[in-house]
């Protein structure tokens, strides 16, 4: 089988340089918040051009906290994507604010600014973007929406680790940036982590508060926070793995190339190119047919994984029937969920494995 993900086959080098690392961390005798989380923080803030980065327990937690940061709460709104996973909006719950629906462009799945404009309200705090699937479009006209509505621009960018749109990272665009290094990520720990970037020393401050306990000095406590703090052991692995991180996006670049150039199937349609190379990742290569689920188990049969992100819109979960959405309706997420399908796009994969998937995809009927 062709896997979505294939760790056991990363290169025995960076398996080596990660256990030099776990053992470094163990022999400090300290584990959490010392050298590894803030060698790694300053590592992440300076490849992402940005003057701060806090690690955290998750991604869902770095959203959590970068919005309690900027006191962003109780009664306020937050309009994001019903196309992302649950972790966006369960975040922007956790905060105590509420999630406010747009719906997604078809080409992109990203958030359709038209649709954002229809959502907002006396109560909009802020936009939390998604850069779904690796991809950064646009941000010049969302900085002008969010101007103009006198709102925060948020990045969600779990899965857009060092997409660039012109010369900014994803996450540098608005008051900051939560990045996720849960395994599957283009840059992931053995576990979880996370990060919150910004280039405000005050938002920073606070989210380093905020993620041990609300504690301001040794035993006081300004805030009522979190315990979300990225530890020693994950820090010194996602240090380890940063150094394999440009070759590994070079190979997801190469590999989404084969499959523009290489899938030519009436029935499968692909999704909107980059505007440039470098504002896409390719955390998740997207292919649409109207016979998903077919075309799913078809592949699944020719040895070729795949998986659905996402198979139910966030307003079609149970606890989330009632999230207030554009007026409009949010028919494009909903026809998405019912197109998509991801294919196999990671660092391990031959050039082999890659002709086999497009074969597969073309010779579907
Ligand atoms: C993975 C992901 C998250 C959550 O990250 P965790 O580290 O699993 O909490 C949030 N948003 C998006 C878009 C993601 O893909």
């Amino acid at each position: 089988m062709i896997l979505m993900n294939n760790f056991q086959a990363e290169p025995a080098e960076l398996i080596q340089q990660e256990v030099a690392a776990v053992e470094k961390v163990i022999k400090s005798g300290w584990y959490i918040l010392g050298n590894q989380v803030s060698n790694f923080e300053s590592a992440w803030a300076s490849h992402c051009r940005v003057n701060y980065a806090i690690g955290v327990g998750n991604g869902m937690d770095a959203i959590e906290i970068g919005l309690r940061a900027l006191k962003i709460g109780s009664g306020d709104e937050v309009i994001t994507t019903p196309m992302t996973a649950f972790a966006t909006v369960l975040a922007i719950i956790r905060a105590g604010a509420i999630p406010v629906l747009a719906d997604i462009e078809p080409a992109t799945a990203l958030l359709d600014p038209a649709s954002v404009e229809r959502c907002l309200s006396s109560r909009t705090r802020a936009v939390l973007l998604v850069h779904l699937y690796g991809q950064v479009r646009n941000m010049d006209s969302w900085i002008t929406l969010c101007n103009h509505a006198g709102i925060q621009l948020l990045e969600d960018c779990a899965q857009s680790h060092l997409a660039f749109w012109k010369n900014k990272v994803a996450g540098a665009f608005g008051a900051w940036g939560a990045y996720s290094f849960y395994p599957t990520k283009n840059l992931g720990t053995l576990g979880d982590g996370g990060a919150i970037i910004t280039n405000s020393e005050a938002l920073a401050n606070q989210a380093k508060i905020l993620r041990n306990y609300g504690q301001s000095q040794r035993y006081h406590h300004s805030e009522l926070g979190l315990n979300s703090r990225l530890d020693e052991m994950h820090a010194a692995i996602l240090t380890a793995r940063l150094g394999w991180f440009d070759f590994f996006s070079a190979r997801r670049k190469e590999i989404a190339k084969a499959y523009f150039d290489g899938i030519k199937n009436p029935l499968v349609h692909l999704m909107a190119e980059p505007v440039e190379s470098k504002c896409h990742v390719y955390h998740l290569f997207v292919i649409l047919c109207d016979k998903r689920d077919r075309l799913s188990n078809y592949l699944v049969e020719h040895g070729v994984d795949n998986l659905i992100h996402y198979p139910i819109p966030v307003h079609h979960q149970v606890p989330c029937r009632s999230i207030r959405r554009d007026p409009k309706g949010l028919i494009h997420a909903e026809v998405h969920a019912t197109r998509c399908l991801s294919i196999p796009c990671h660092p391990q994969m031959s050039d082999d494995e890659v002709n086999k998937v497009i074969e597969a995809i073309n010779e579907f009927k």
